[in-house]
């Protein structure tokens, strides 16, 4: 067993705890210090991105890409680094296969109009898997249904992993995508998301990775991965809301047609005839978030100060911490139980409701998120409404675990 003493009472960086950094993380609710778990759902944001917000307004607010004047093109200039600084961040070949999106969800929302509308045809499939996120289940339903081709699932087993085995019958010449999420935001689950992508490019079949969870604590590299698509969110990554990415290969973005029409994505435009522009302002029309755009460099700068071998032996240490202390509580059961598994523990105590549980949590202090997550066939799996959800960030300590401990003892005494 994990002795608190043996973890570090708290991640330092750059000689000052992380959670430093972070404002919002500094404040009371309730009258007692806030303890933030709900990191699967969105992330706190340093001091640093919160600063360059307030600085775009201040210096370089302007529109991009369509003016000549000074504030335009520094506002151009800055979103443009973004996209480089993003490419070298998941180290794609080319600044032009990454596209600005609304989040994870806006970004594969593209992958299934675009890719569909170019390949799936009447009696083709795409595979998922059982423990998708809805917005990597729906859009690819929706597409089905609107080309005549069906959805299959690769099931997972009681612990939360997924029966890769099942693959060789699942995937077979009609298979025209596979999309699957590297970590599942419900369970933790770290999926295999190399042997998933050998598998179906052995039979020429293209893989969408869902890194929304992924990205925030592990490095990626889609050129070692060779995913074709991967798609993640700034928000859950330290970043600004309403910014997402989609990293496409530049073969298919290029043959794929435009997910929206407007301003920007074209090159000329008459009643006649409409021409498109080149990748990636292709998939991105209208006005695009610039604030969150130059704002998400700041994050990712964040992101990679950090020394992310160290985080990540943090983190691991926390989660299994916070694994053995929660599993002390009477009746509590864990939902996933993969072997390898992200800051995610999802749970329910016997006679309770999750919802219960989290409002209770909340009144002490302590944010947690409860429901299904966004994930019900997970649920449904289970046979369980939903769960109670502590996910964590290399801002929490071994201190807030203790104290989530201790007001579970409490909550389980008053609803029992
Ligand atoms: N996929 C996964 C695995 C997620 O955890 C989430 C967010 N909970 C999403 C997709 C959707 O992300 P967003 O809401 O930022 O578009």
């Amino acid at each position: 067993m994990k002795t608190a003493s043996a973890i570090l009472p708290y991640f330092v960086f750059q000689n000052k705890p992380v959670r430093e950094y972070f404002p919002a993380l500094h404040q009371q609710v309730y009258g007692q210090s806030l303890v933030y778990f709900d990191n699967a759902a969105t992330t706190q944001k340093p001091q640093s991105v919160i600063d360059a917000i307030a600085t775009y307004y201040a210096t370089i607010n302007s529109n991009v890409h369509r003016g000549v004047h000074y504030l335009s093109q520094q506002a151009t200039e800055a979103g443009e680094e973004t996209r480089k600084r993003v490419a070298a961040f998941i180290h794609a070949r080319h600044a032009h296969e990454i596209i600005f999106t609304r989040g994870t969800t806006e970004s594969i929302n593209l992958v299934a109009y675009s890719y569909s509308k170019l390949a799936l045809k009447a009696g083709d499939n795409i595979v998922i898997s059982a423990m998708e996120h809805h917005s990597n289940i729906v859009p690819w339903q929706i597409a089905c249904e609107d080309h005549g081709a069906e959805l299959r699932v690769i099931p997972m087993d009681e612990n939360g992993e997924l029966l890769l085995h099942t693959l060789d019958n699942l995937l077979d010449a009609r298979t025209r995508l596979v999309a699957i999420t590297w970590i599942s935001n419900a369970l933790g689950t770290v999926n295999p998301i190399q042997a998933i992508i050998q598998k179906a490019h052995a039979l020429g079949i293209p893989v969408l990775i869902d890194a929304a969870q992924a990205a925030p604590h592990i490095p990626i590299d889609v050129q070692a991965i060779d995913c074709d698509f991967l798609a993640f969110s700034g928000h859950k990554m330290f970043g600004p809301t309403g910014i997402g990415i989609l990293y496409g290969k530049e073969e298919w973005l290029d043959r794929m047609p435009p997910y929206q029409g407007g301003g920007e994505m074209i090159k000329s435009v008459s009643f006649e005839k409409t021409t498109y522009n080149d990748l990636p302002f292709k998939f991105e029309a209208g006005t695009p978030h610039i604030e969150g755009i130059i704002c998400l460099k700041a994050a990712i700068d964040f992101l990679e100060a950090l020394p992310l071998t160290e985080a990540h032996i943090y983190e691991q240490q926390l989660l299994q911490y916070a694994t053995e202390q929660l599993q002390q509580i009477p009746d509590l059961r864990i939902i996933g139980q993969a072997k390898k598994k992200s800051g995610v523990i999802s749970f329910i105590i016997e006679d309770t409701h999750p919802y219960d549980v989290g409002v209770l949590l909340d009144k002490m202090g302590i944010a947690v998120r409860t429901g299904h997550h966004c994930t019900q066939p997970i649920m449904d799996f289970f046979g369980i409404p939903g769960t109670v959800r502590v996910s964590l960030a290399v801002y929490n300590t071994v201190a807030e675990i203790d104290r989530l401990v201790q007001s579970l003892d409490r909550v389980v005494s008053m609803l029992k």
